[in-house]
């Protein structure tokens, strides 16, 4: 239930726009249309928390969403730009290319990161990307992360589990602590690993 606490808090389209200080944050990356804003909102249980990522204009923007007590909030859960549209011009992808690697490789207060993956078709070469930008932090245990294989309604029980498998051996080689790194199979309109997904973050926040 603290995820029902998220409410929008700011907008960033530069690193030293967001807040400096020691609040865990907590961030969601994934490709665009891999389920990232449904899983923010089925987690606060707002069906439009998560939607100024999609608003024209936006679309390059880091939102954060503050969770926790109004005047003292003890996390910020952070939605970062969706990527791989087909459509994107060369100068946006490098612009992407550098936000979400400045964000992942500094920012300071980052515990981690929520890699949204669409089960069906498992990691792209832009995931393959975010992976590179992350696993130098992952692998010294500075953040965790959680790979959500999203829609997983739409997998029979055998693709579903050869879809986990393969996520799996993809991350196995990444953290030297196996507890840093996780894998769950999720579907926002299922609230499939729902509660996986809440008490992961929370053990972040508190870690
Ligand atoms: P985003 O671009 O990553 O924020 O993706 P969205 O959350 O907007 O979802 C993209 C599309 O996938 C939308 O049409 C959603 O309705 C659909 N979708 C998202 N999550 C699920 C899910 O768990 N199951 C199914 N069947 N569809 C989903």
């Amino acid at each position: 239930a603290w995820a029902h606490t998220a409410r929008f808090f700011t907008t960033a389209s530069q690193l030293n726009q967001l807040p400096a200080g020691d609040l865990p944050e907590l961030a969601f990356v994934g490709r665009s249309n891999a389920g990232k804003s449904s899983s923010i909102n089925t987690l606060a249980q707002r069906r439009q928390l998560a939607f100024a990522s999609k608003t024209p204009g936006r679309t390059q923007h880091i939102n954060l969403f503050a969770i926790g007590p109004k005047d003292a909030p003890d996390a910020y859960l952070a939605d970062l730009p969706g990527y791989g549209y087909a459509t994107v011009e060369r100068g946006a992808k490098l612009r992407w290319q550098k936000v979400m690697a400045d964000y992942l490789e500094v920012r300071r207060n980052l515990a981690g990161v929520v890699l949204l993956v669409d089960s069906r078709h498992g990691f792209t070469a832009l995931d393959e990307r975010l992976l590179d930008f992350i696993t130098p932090r992952v692998s010294n245990g500075e953040i965790k992360l959680l790979v959500l294989l999203t829609k997983a309604d739409k997998l029979t029980k055998r693709e579903a589990q050869a879809s986990m498998q393969a996520a799996q051996n993809r991350l196995a080689s990444l953290a030297t602590d196996e507890a840093d790194i996780g894998v769950l199979l999720f579907s926002a309109t299922q609230r499939t690993g729902l509660e996986d997904l809440a008490e992961t973050l929370h053990a972040w926040m508190q870690a």
